[in-house]
């Protein structure tokens, strides 16, 4: 029997449903029908997580907004375009920005009634929200950072190729949002076109895809439905190498639901990456599972029938057979590497400027927000967002460095060697309040991590450690925890699994070691590990590889008693 889910899309006369209606009328939410599909035009319906239990008991209804995301292939806008986006959060949005792990950007706090001028304006400015959520393929990711060695223009070429092919073909987003007086005088709405991808239910659940550069992993291309690394094939002809079947959400509920890493499927040249990848998306579509939606990915597909199964299924759909993969560089996960300032060519340089869970907000004394659009206003700079939510300030001259410089420092922001090691090499999904799936903080609470990171490391002596350190509140995974050295998990409002034993470079997954840690013990539990990666780490050995080394098994039996036993209901030797 079809799930609800699936026959919201099959009846919403491809991503319409009762949105014209509701759009239009006099309510503060969305019902629950309209509230999925508004994921497809890149809108989650949320409410106000702090304020719920009182309103409850006051029996109101919840605070309801909107988060409302930018879909940005590779993080890249022209300086009038981050001036539009950034213009918008004061007018409709709580006045900060977001910006996301996979190079987008998000408001919070869009009030219903906001949403046509917002969305509408962003479109008159070249950027689109449409499939920045829902079940479809996502934001395309890339190593888009602009160093000499990147070959930039195939990078953001097939990135923005593969965009275009995979944006759905339903004109039910410029109906809504750009041409919103259509939506409301058409009446009802004639049998709509087709979509020769999706078909009318679309996608199992969403798709990610990613393009990197060999050895620059900063995009964590293993944790995508579909990897792709430029790479040379045999004869030298240009390709990539394509990867398929990662994935990172995870269910504590639910042990058949796990992370899982991309492996390799093919090499594959350039002129047929388009076709093999909707080869792909089409065995997803075909074969994904209708039923379970935590159950609906590629990554399930490929652990049960194989990567073997998925390249037949590919030369099928394709006619072709495919190349085997080539051997890949090692990689480099460092993506601090691209803070502070860099040369873009003989001419020009970018500063990639650290910004805290992505959060673009002008406080009382350090007012970020304002600085960059200040920067961007004085210099006309190209704005590139990281898969690590910093950003990156491209395309500036010799005397512009010291306009940045100035304004920078007007508003007290701080460059990246000014802020510690942890901070630099954590970040957070939003969490509380506004996610609706949050099942504690995450961003909120990030601060406190890392001021304890920073003081237990510099306690032990390890000052000069970056441990890569990814927070979720709740076990999605959009923080990817589950790549990173040391994972943060949210299970209850006040209480964490820990997670350690993925490398810096994005290649291996962490495991869990404790589940239910409350947040005022993590120090119990770090410590004790620090204490002993210091003893006993190789030379130049990182946390995540000495974690990995070591085994969570070794390692449990080191913390302390309340840790142990939490760790024996974990099912963490499975
Ligand atoms: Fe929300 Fe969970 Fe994703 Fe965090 S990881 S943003 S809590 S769904």
């Amino acid at each position: 029997m079809a799930t609800k889910a699936e026959t919201v899309k099959e009846e919403s006369r491809f991503l319409r449903g009762s949105l014209p209606d509701e759009l239009t009328g006099d309510g503060t939410a969305f019902t629950a029908e309209a509230g999925s599909l508004l994921k497809f035009h890149g809108i989650y319906q949320q409410d106000d997580r702090d304020q719920r239990r009182q309103r409850t008991r006051a029996g109101e209804a919840p605070a309801y907004s909107c988060m409302v995301r930018c879909s940005v292939p590779g993080g890249i806008l022209t300086a009038d375009q981050w001036l539009a986006i950034d213009g918008l959060a004061d007018r409709v949005a709580d006045g900060t920005l977001r910006l996301t792990t996979r190079q987008g950007v998000q408001y919070h706090f869009v009030h219903k009634g906001n949403l046509r001028s917002l969305i509408g304006e962003l479109n008159r400015s070249l950027v689109t929200t449409y499939a920045a959520c829902g079940d479809v393929v996502r934001n395309i990711m890339v190593s888009s950072t602009p160093t000499p060695d990147h070959d930039l223009d195939r990078l953001n070429g097939m990135a923005t190729a593969l965009a275009n092919h995979f944006q759905p073909r339903s004109g039910a987003y410029w109906e809504l949002w750009v041409d919103g007086e259509r939506a409301v005088s058409a009446g009802p709405p004639s049998e709509p076109e087709a979509e020769p991808i999706y078909g009318r239910t679309y996608l199992p659940r969403k798709f990610k895809i990613g393009v990197a550069w060999p050895g620059d992993n900063s995009i964590d291309v293993y944790s995508q439905d579909v990897g792709l690394v430029l790479a040379p094939g045999p004869d030298g002809q240009p390709g990539a190498v394509v990867l398929a079947g990662g994935g990172l959400g995870r269910s504590h509920t639910d042990a058949t639901t796990f992370p899982r890493l991309a492996e390799p499927l093919a090499w594959v040249p350039d002129d047929s990456i388009t076709d093999v990848v909707e080869a792909i998306v089409a065995t997803f579509r075909d074969h994904g599972n209708r039923e379970d939606r935590s159950h609906a990915r590629l990554k399930y597909l490929v652990e049960q029938r194989g990567i073997g199964w998925l390249r037949r299924q590919v030369e099928d759909r394709t006619g072709q057979p495919l190349s085997a993969p080539v051997p890949l560089p090692p990689w480099d996960g460092s993506h601090r590497r691209y803070l502070g300032w860099h040369r873009q060519d003989d001419h020009r340089w970018f500063l990639g400027l650290p910004v805290p869970s992505g959060r673009l907000a002008d406080l009382e004394h350090l007012a970020r927000r304002t600085a960059v659009r200040e920067v961007v206003n004085a210099t006309g700079a190209e704005i590139r967002l990281t898969p690590h939510q910093n950003l990156l300030v491209c395309g500036l001259t010799d005397d512009d460095r010291a306009v940045v410089e100035r304004v920078l420092a007007d508003h007290n922001v701080p460059a990246a060697a000014e802020l510690s090691l942890s901070v630099l090499s954590s970040m957070a999904c939003p969490a509380l309040p506004t996610c609706g799936q949050a099942l504690g903080e995450a961003e909120r609470v990030l601060p406190d991590l890392t001021d304890l990171l920073d003081r237990l490391l510099t306690q032990r002596g390890l000052g000069d450690v970056a441990i890569e350190t990814r927070m979720t509140g709740c076990p999605n995974g959009c923080a990817r925890p589950y790549v990173a050295e040391l994972g943060i998990v949210g299970r209850t409002k006040t209480a964490y699994d820990v997670f350690v034993g993925g490398d810096p470079a994005g290649t291996r997954l962490a495991e869990l070691l404790i589940e239910s840690v409350p947040f005022t013990k993590l120090s119990d539990i770090i410590d004790p590990l620090l204490e002993r990666y210091q003893d006993g780490r190789l030379h130049g050995e990182a946390f995540g590889g000495w974690a990995n080394r070591v085994g969570t098994s070794a390692l449990a039996e080191g913390l302390p008693s309340f840790a142990r036993s939490a760790r024996a209901g974990t099912g963490a030797e499975r």
